[in-house]
């Protein structure tokens, strides 16, 4: 998606502060934290949202999820961690890329 903000960080062509990346997905500092650790982590393949996957997704649905408290350890949030994904106008979502927020350390 040309005109997807999330999209162009998954390509580097704006910048963000990344703390993870592989093939699939990439981890990212939120612009306007909510929490003292907001990162979001996004599949690299645009998807708007996540009423918008189907089986095709699955894997990477289970890569994003399995990934969060893996990058939540190493953020430091030993004590535990919350994670949301907004889905729709009415659930809240800003950015039609799926994401998932992993937020701690309140
Ligand atoms: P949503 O409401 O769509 O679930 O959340 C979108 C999140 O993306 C918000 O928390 C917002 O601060 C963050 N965000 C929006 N644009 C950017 C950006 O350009 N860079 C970064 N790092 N975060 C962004
Ligand atoms: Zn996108």
């Amino acid at each position: 998606m040309s005109n997807c903000i999330f999209c162009k960080i998954a390509a580097g062509e704006i910048p963000a502060n990344k703390l993870y990346e592989d093939d699939d997905m990439v981890a990212f500092h939120d612009i306007h934290p909510k929490a003292p650790v907001h990162f979001l982590l996004i599949p690299k393949q645009h998807v708007d949202s996540l009423a918008h996957c189907d089986a095709s997704h699955q894997q990477m649905l289970g890569k994003l999820l399995l990934k969060a408290p893996q990058l939540a350890a190493e953020q430091g949030l030993s004590d535990g961690f919350k994670t949301a994904i907004n889905t729709g106008v009415g659930g809240g979502q800003e950015v039609f890329h799926l994401h998932l927020h992993v937020l701690g350390n309140k």
